[in-house]
């Protein structure tokens, strides 16, 4: 696939296009935006342009051996770096200055993705940063991340930043749709799973299994019919949660559902957000009243925040939805 077919995010994708068109390509891009919207697969199709022999217009022929070699990501000029158990270490830094320090050996250029760059340590960061201060002319680095701001500023001030939005809707379902065409799905409900990704392509996947679908809408259904509740129903939902396959998804519900019942609250127009079928039980969660519905959000973040350091994440549901049992409409 070409950089043209890339689908949602046109300003990145007209940026790139003109950059490999003039070969003014910058020594470090950062690809920011929320999870799931196509950071990766754009870098992907990036490198692929830059690197084909047969590219035309500022993108790739998408079938020359070198563009093969990219899209099973075994270009000899391509170096990818992933996090190791949820860091980005020194020794991975120093594989990449050992990689950079070869001249290209196909291409015109050595490129390196740096995918969640934001879990560089400290000590890797800084490496990185000294790497940055001294740009190779043949090299550029890619650095991804949907936290950015966790970046160094001296790092993020060596980065031409690109950012990337939710995808739209009708989008996600357009991408699905293609993903069918190619015999990669079978027949789901496309829709249902763009109205529940929220703009990610990785949520809509998740959301793709009905078991999945069937599971987040039960779940919202307790959630919202907490106030007033037993506690014995906030136990069996901390229970629930903390066994969830995919806590990130957890956190984008609960987000979102609290998120759309203060837009109630302050009596704004609901959002387009709207996933389907919450916007009776979001109008009546409402009712709390906006102090409460802060403070509930507040305490949603420093859990999911808390998460990423490996809180125990059943006791801290539990102290979470035992609260809000507890909390009166006012
Ligand atoms: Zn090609």
């Amino acid at each position: 696939m070409p950089l043209i077919d890339l689908l949602g995010q046109d300003l990145v994708k007209v940026r790139l296009s003109s950059m490999v068109e003039k070969s003014r390509v910058p020594p470090a891009l950062l690809f920011v935006g929320p999870q799931g919207v196509g950071k990766a697969m754009a870098a992907f199709l990036f490198v692929q342009a830059l690197s084909c022999p047969e590219r035309q217009k500022g993108d790739a022929c998408g079938h020359c051996p070198s563009c093969i070699q990219v899209q099973r990501q075994l270009y000899p000029d391509l170096l990818i770096v992933e996090p190791e158990k949820r860091q980005i270490k020194i020794e991975q830094i120093r594989e990449l200055q050992d990689f950079i320090s070869f001249a290209p050996i196909v291409g015109e250029r050595r490129i390196v993705i740096i995918k969640e760059a934001h879990l560089l340590n400290q000590v890797a960061a800084n490496a990185l940063l000294k790497t940055l201060e001294e740009p190779f002319a043949t090299v550029s680095f890619i650095l991804l991340s949907h936290r950015h701001s966790l970046l160094p500023a001296t790092v993020l001030s060596r980065c031409l930043m690109f950012p990337f939005v939710s995808l739209a809707g009708p989008t996600i379902v357009q991408i699905l749709a293609r993903q069918r065409a190619a015999g990669e799905l079978g027949e789901v409900d496309l829709e249902a799973a763009a109205a529940w990704s929220g703009g990610s392509m990785e949520r809509a996947l998740f959301f793709l299994d009905e078991e999945n679908l069937r599971w987040c809408r039960n779940f919202i259904d307790n959630f919202s019919g907490l106030p007033g509740s037993s506690l014995g129903a906030a136990l069996d939902l901390a229970q629930e949660a903390s066994q969830s396959d995919s806590s990130e998804v957890l956190f984008f519900l609960l987000r979102s559902f609290l998120h759309e019942a203060m837009l109630y609250a302050q009596e704004v127009e609901a959002s387009t957000l709207c996933l389907s079928g919450w916007s009776d039980k979001a109008a009546a969660f409402a009712g709390l009243g906006v102090q409460p519905l802060l403070a509930m959000r507040q305490q949603l973040l420093a859990l999911e925040r808390g998460q990423a350091v490996n809180i125990n994440l059943k006791l801290a549901f539990e102290a979470f939805f035992m609260k809000i049992v507890v909390t009166v409409a006012v």
